[in-house]
């Protein structure tokens, strides 16, 4: 296990169309300071010594959380990051400096067509002053959006580099600082989509995905759907290492997504698939997603939540 990702709420006013955890203003579930300070007690449990990612919704509409957080992060030994939309820097730029009191960390954005509907590039602009002003590392993640020609992640990278050359050549070298996520269109072959569906998961079981309802899970997009409680590890406060991966070998969908990828999940009942609804979703997950969800159908939730 690599990192622990905490999704401290499901509150976000951006509104994607392809959030993974179906954030909005209207979901209020989250983890409170005290859930926080207590998820740090045996922090041990998970073997982990990495990064804590600190993420939602939007991390930063749970302050006290986030900064209580860092705090305890860092006393534990972790480094933190914070993924954001940074779509609160234009009325709270003090938010950046009032956290690093707290403890270190490095802040990451989420930059696409979709985000910079609702987040204008000014608001970009001025979190990259606040962070340099303040020595925060910044990273992106950028993603392929299906249909969409002009805000690739090569247009964005382009204008990173344009706009802040500072800071691009700061960082070109750094791994981690620019993640592309890429994703399936309309024009994606079904050739394509069979081929990823039959690899194993890559993406999920690395890291310890902690939700906003304090439950472990997978990975995060089995956290956002409507099936979640199928796919629960155990209580975060109470669940480490070895009882995840237990969990993992034991589930009958799980340990096959993990080792064969999703198509054997669902031939292992007998389900069937429309492909005609998969090219709608954009990434590997989201079609991931769709199978498991039409595990439901077959009376798999029934039995296994
Ligand atoms: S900014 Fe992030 S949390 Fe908010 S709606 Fe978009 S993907 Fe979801
Ligand atoms: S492919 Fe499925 S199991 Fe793997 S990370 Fe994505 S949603 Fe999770």
């Amino acid at each position: 296990m690599r990192s622990i990702i905490i999704f401290l709420n499901r509150t976000c006013p951006v509104g994607c169309a392809t959030c993974n955890v179906n954030a909005s203003v209207d979901n209020t579930e989250f983890l409170d300071p005290e859930w926080i300070a207590r998820f740090f007690i045996n922090i041990d449990r998970f073997r982990s010594k990495q990064y804590i990612v600190w993420t939602g919704g939007e991390p930063f509409l749970s302050f006290d959380s986030l900064k209580i957080g860092l705090k305890l992060a860092a006393a534990y030994g972790f480094k933190s990051e914070i993924l954001s939309s940074g779509v609160w820097v234009q009325q709270h730029p003090e938010f950046l400096r009032d956290l690093k009191k707290s403890g270190n960390y490095n802040l990451r954005l989420s930059l696409d067509a979709e985000h910079q509907k609702t987040v204008p590039w000014e608001y970009v602009r001025k979190t990259v002053r606040e962070s340099s002003k303040l020595g925060i590392e910044l990273n992106f993640t950028l993603r392929h959006i299906p249909n969409e020609h002009e805000f690739t992640p090569e247009f964005y990278i382009n204008r990173i580099k344009t706009e802040f050359p500072e800071l691009y050549h700061l960082n070109r070298d750094n791994h981690r600082w620019i993640h592309v996520i890429n994703t399936f269109g309309k024009d994606t072959q079904l050739s394509d989509i069979n081929r990823k569906l039959k690899q194993r998961c890559y993406l999920g079981f690395k890291d310890v995905v902690v939700g906003f309802d304090g439950y472990v899970y997978p990975c995060c997009g089995l956290l956002g759907g409507p099936a979640k409680r199928c796919y629960r590890l155990g209580d975060a406060l109470i669940t480490g290492y070895d009882e995840i991966w237990h969990a993992i070998r034991k589930h009958p969908v799980l340990s096959l997504i993990r080792s064969k990828g999703p198509a054997a999940a669902l031939s292992r009942f007998d389900a069937s698939f429309d492909h005609n609804t998969s090219v709608e979703h954009m990434e590997p997950c989201d079609i991931c997603q769709i199978y498991i969800q039409h595990l439901k159908e077959f009376g798999f939730s029934e039995r296994y939540s």
